[in-house]
């Protein structure tokens, strides 16, 4: 089976097959990787081995910290405002889909204004990102949001954007180590680790160390982004299983050519399916070509009565996961690093099936 899972989500199956056996026996110990301290020396060689794999696939510059936290992509948007925003700030954030709007109503707890700087715009060619040039800004914002994709709407923002004063803070859950990046453009980078690192719960924040030290008094030690850098993401006890199969995840990465191997491999698998969508008249997917996401693809069909028997029939093909989220409906194929190129040709020979005999 393929399964288009938008999270949690396909994972390397050679992945998946050594955790199987190191479930039962880790490093030749006879005792689980589960069942380590993450005290012990072999766990803590691994856990920081898979930090410098982290930083290598992103080429993460030194004077960033690398974390691996809980409480998923949602911890951080509590996180991020209570870290590096004063409860007196104003922030700005895009709001382009459904979890920039989550981002958004979770700071406006923290901090004094959430300004909306800009939001998505209908084009007679699909939905798309405002451009930059109509963003309103603040002055003297402690921080710009955005997330570069979103999951649920299938859209994203291709360029880092340009001429932002404030640091940039990314949500980065459904598209991070898709393609290479310019970690040194952003002030934070954050992740739920379900899509393409590994189980949920997890996250990853990537911090430039000078916004650290002024976090609000009522942050979490366990959200404390310098206490978390001080102990080496130790301060309280790590889901260290989730550590061990990111870097698992990590290492398969590198072995595969790294991110621009990823990227090529996913800006080809993503062409694929929009072509093959763009070309039916029974197919569609309704944002604008700019904005279009390669990670997540939703799409609905031309009648959407039809749409059970779709799913149904997905699953008898050995389709997994296609239906769209509950707030839009539809369809949604998402197609992380783990999804082979097989996986969307399968699909597609199958939409082209189901039309015809629709
Ligand atoms: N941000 C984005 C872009 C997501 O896709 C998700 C989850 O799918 C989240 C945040 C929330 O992540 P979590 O469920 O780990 O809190």
């Amino acid at each position: 089976p393929f399964n288009f899972s938008a999270g949690p989500a396909m994972l390397p199956k050679a992945v998946m097959r050594q955790a199987q056996e190191e479930l039962l026996n880790w490093n030749n110990t006879g005792v689980s990787v589960m069942e380590f301290s993450h005290r012990d020396p072999a766990y803590v060689k691994m856990a920081r081995q898979a930090e410098q794999d982290l930083r290598d696939l992103l080429a993460v510059p030194d004077d960033y910290e690398v974390l691996f936290l809980q409480g998923g992509g949602r911890g951080q948007f509590s996180a991020v405002p209570q870290n590096i925003a004063a409860k007196t700030a104003t922030v700005d954030y895009l709001d382009t889909g459904i979890w920039s709007g989550y981002a958004i109503r979770e700071a406006q707890k923290y901090v004094r204004e959430v300004n909306v700087a800009a939001g998505t715009v209908e084009t007679g060619n699909g939905k798309a990102i405002a451009p930059r040039s109509d963003w309103q800004l603040s002055d003297n914002a402690a921080y710009f949001h955005y997330c570069p994709n979103e999951t649920v709407d299938g859209i994203a923002l291709h360029e880092i954007p340009a001429d932002i004063q404030a640091p940039i803070v990314a949500d980065m859950s459904s598209n991070i180590l898709s393609e290479p990046l310019d970690v040194s453009r952003f002030g934070v980078i954050y992740a739920g680790a379900q899509k393409n690192i590994g189980p949920s719960g997890f996250a990853i924040a990537i911090v430039r160390k000078d916004l650290l030290g002024h976090p609000q008094p009522e942050l979490s030690s366990i959200m404390d982004y310098q206490l978390q850098a001080k102990d080496g993401s130790m301060y309280n006890t790590p889901n260290t299983f989730a550590w061990y199969l990111a870097g698992l995840v990590f290492q398969w990465i590198k072995e595969q050519g790294g991110l621009a191997a990823m990227g090529e491999q996913n800006h080809r698998k993503a062409k694929t399916l929009y072509d093959y969508i763009d070309q039916s008249d029974f197919y569609r997917n309704s944002v604008h070509p700019a904005n279009r996401s390669i990670m997540n693809v939703p799409f609905q069909l031309a009648d959407e009565r039809l749409d059970e028997r779709f799913l149904l029939q997905a699953k008898d093909a050995g389709l997994m996961g296609l239906k769209g989220h509950r707030f839009v409906g539809g369809m949604r194929a998402s197609i992380y690093n783990a999804m082979p190129l097989e996986g969307v040709n399968a699909l597609i020979d199958f939409m082209d099936e189901f039309q015809r005999n629709a």
